[in-house]
């Protein structure tokens, strides 16, 4: 593969942008890539795993002089991060962030990209609970969609992007900045919330003693546990920044809920096997489209 971009400057360097960095070199396709975390902690320990080919000491000096910068920090704390770096971006330049949220990161990047640098958003739908400097691989995005929003960005700077994330692994999809909140406020926010509500009801279940939920914990369970166990700043971010599409699919959520407790107290059974039937399409849906690491036939699928 040939470098596509000579300089590529990654600020915030947890899961996303240290599997990033590995993709990257997996792929040959950027020369120079620097660092920049906000703790000397995750500075120091990029520098003993040779996390990036140069950590630096700010975001607007990992910047300087990139023509690729890409925002991997939670989405909350963008607004600061791009008001830090504008005054050294070069033109010419593309920044993209890869944040689970999209309209927030455009309301509060957007405002400070220079004229005549590039802003292009991403976001990676690909994922673990685990997060830091030394939690990222390389193939973390392989065989994963990650979405664009260009919204009227330059459509060559978009054209480039979208390979970039090609040759990282993806598959890669363009949607509008609105679309993509609810899309993803179905398919992960909401989710999540569920897996954290769930676990939270387990723990303050006190006729259920701690050492019962360990040990007879099944695979529903545990998958919530495993999902709980995600980044707490990442996701109070997320909910504070997609809120209403949240709240939207949260009232649909409760409103199906009611209906299949109702179903159980009056022992509707035709309905609950209706529903189950129709629920466990979608999932054979998923597994066709080899979007489930963890099925049995992961990696047979052609991409799509
Ligand atoms: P992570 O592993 O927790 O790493 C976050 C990085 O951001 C760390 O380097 C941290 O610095 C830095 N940071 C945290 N708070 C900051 C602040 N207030 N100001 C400046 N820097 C700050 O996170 P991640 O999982 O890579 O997520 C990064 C972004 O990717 C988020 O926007 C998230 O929405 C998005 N994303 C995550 C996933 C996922 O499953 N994890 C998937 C897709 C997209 P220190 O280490 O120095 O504290």
């Amino acid at each position: 593969m040939t470098v596509m971009y000579d300089r590529v400057a990654l600020i915030g360097l947890g899961l996303i942008a240290s599997s990033m960095f590995w993709a990257m070199k997996r792929a040959g396709i950027a020369g120079e890539v620097t660092g920049y975390a906000r703790s000397d902690e995750t500075r120091d320990v990029a520098r003993e795993i040779g996390l990036c080919d140069r950590i630096c000491d700010s975001a607007a000096e990992a910047c300087e002089g990139a023509d690729l910068i890409v925002l991997c920090v939670p989405i909350g704390a963008m607004d600061a991060v791009a008001l830090e770096i504008s005054g050294v971006l070069k033109k010419g330049a593309v920044v993209t962030d890869v944040g689970s949220v999209k309209r927030a990161v455009i309301d509060a990047v957007g405002p400070h990209i220079p004229e005549g640098v590039h802003f292009v958003p991403g976001h990676p739908l690909a994922g673990t609970e685990q997060s830091g400097p030394r939690s990222g691989f390389a193939e973390l995005f392989d065989n994963r969609w990650c979405v664009l929003t260009p919204e009227g960005a330059d459509a060559d700077a978009t054209a480039k992007l979208r390979s970039y994330w090609e040759a990282l692994g993806s598959n890669v999809d363009e949607m509008d900045a609105d679309h993509h909140d609810l899309v993803l406020a179905v398919t992960s926010h909401t989710p999540h919330l569920i897996a954290y509500t769930m676990v939270g009801v387990a723990d303050d279940l006190s006729r259920v003693t701690d050492t019962e939920v360990v040990k007879f914990s099944a695979a529903g369970f545990r998958d919530f546990t495993r999902i709980a166990a995600s980044d707490p700043t990442m996701w109070r971010d997320v909910f504070l920044n997609n809120k209403e599409a949240t709240l939207e699919i949260l009232g649909r959520f409760t409103e199906e809920l009611f209906a299949l407790q109702r179903a159980i107290r009056q022992g509707d059974g035709e309905h609950l096997h209706d529903y189950f039937t129709r629920t466990r399409s979608i999932r054979r849906g998923i597994i066709e489209a080899g979007q489930d690491t963890d099925a049995p036939n992961f990696g047979r699928n052609p991409k799509p």
